[in-house]
């Protein structure tokens, strides 16, 4: 029988980390976060509870529903009070495989013997990562999206020795925070960053080759495939340096070629164009766009 989760404790309360601390306590589960920079924890919190208020005034939250999900939100600076009774604990630090393991094998010390184990990672392998646990078979990938309070898709990537239970349990809590699953083998990529990189290094090829203007190529995937965003604007919005690195990972772990970095992305990210937060990448990024995009 797959474990129930009614506490989630979120760790990092960065871009990701508080969107995904505010997403579950709005589904009515007590949510706690934790950062080890302070400042950083208080300005998640903060951000996710005027994310629930703008929500209120925007007439996407009922007023009750966000009362109680002000409620359920709390925030520790001290671990093992952040993970005490926790059913899940979702990892959402910084993209780097040391970093991760470390936490990974504090949190197997700190948490019950019954806790699943979740990292946030757009293209670690949680195989790896789970290594570093005591009991790799409650490691598990949750991969959100960005906002995470708005964006539907959860991708659940299943470790090689993920249990299914703990499988059934990360399905029913994507579903209960009125989100979408879609569950992957832990694979270079998964399945949205390898697509999305397919098809954002082929448009930049496309691009480098003259086939056609930045507008424009985005312009055939927005007005002639209806993806709300082009190829290239999107990686814009991720950044070209995340692009780059994730580009260098599957390219060396696929082999395929059609993972070979670009020299144009090369270049704008030696030239410090990272895209819409830095105002400059395939498209330029005004504070008008900025609010709009
Ligand atoms: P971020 O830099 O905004 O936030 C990371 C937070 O982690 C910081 O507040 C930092 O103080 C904290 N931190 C660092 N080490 C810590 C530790 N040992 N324990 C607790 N907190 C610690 O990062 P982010 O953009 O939120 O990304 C987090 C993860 O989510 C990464 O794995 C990233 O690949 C993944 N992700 C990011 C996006 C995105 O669009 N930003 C989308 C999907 C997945």
């Amino acid at each position: 029988m797959s474990p129930t989760i009614r506490k989630v404790t979120v760790l990092g309360a960065g871009t990701m980390g508080a969107g995904i601390a505010q997403a579950a306590a709005l589904a009515g589960f007590s949510s706690v976060m934790f950062d080890l920079d302070p400042a950083a924890l208080q300005r998640g919190h903060d951000r996710a509870v005027s994310q629930i208020d703008d929500g209120v005034r925007r007439g996407k939250i009922a007023a009750d529903q966000a009362d109680r999900a002000r409620g359920n939100l709390t925030s520790s600076s001290d671990l093992a009070t952040a993970v005490s009774g926790t059913d899940l604990a979702i990892e959402a630090i910084p993209e780097i495989m040391d970093l991760k393991k470390k936490v990974f094998a504090e949190l197997s010390r700190v948490c019950g013997a019954s806790t699943i184990l979740a990292s946030n990672t757009s293209s670690l392998s949680i195989t790896t990562i789970a290594e570093a646990a005591s009991s790799p078979s409650r490691v598990i990938g949750l991969h959100f999206f960005n906002p995470p309070h708005i964006m539907k898709l959860v991708e659940i990537v299943r470790g090689e020795l993920t249990d299914d239970a703990v499988l059934e349990a990360s399905r029913k809590f994507v579903s209960a925070l009125g989100k979408e699953a879609i569950v992957v083998k832990d694979s270079p990529g998964f399945a949205t960053s390898r697509l999305g990189l397919a098809l954002g290094l082929e448009a930049m090829r496309m691009l480098e080759q003259g086939v056609a203007s930045a507008p424009d190529i985005d312009r055939a995937m927005e007005l002639g495939y209806g993806h709300p965003m082009g190829p290239l604007k999107v990686s814009d919005l991720v950044g070209l340096d995340v692009r780059l690195s994730i580009a260098e990972i599957l390219h060396r772990e696929l082999g395929a070629d059609q993972f070979r970095p670009p020299d144009i992305l090369r270049r704008l990210v030696g030239e410090g164009r990272l895209g819409k937060k830095t105002g400059q990448g395939f498209h330029r990024w005004d504070d008008t766009a900025k609010k709009k995009a």
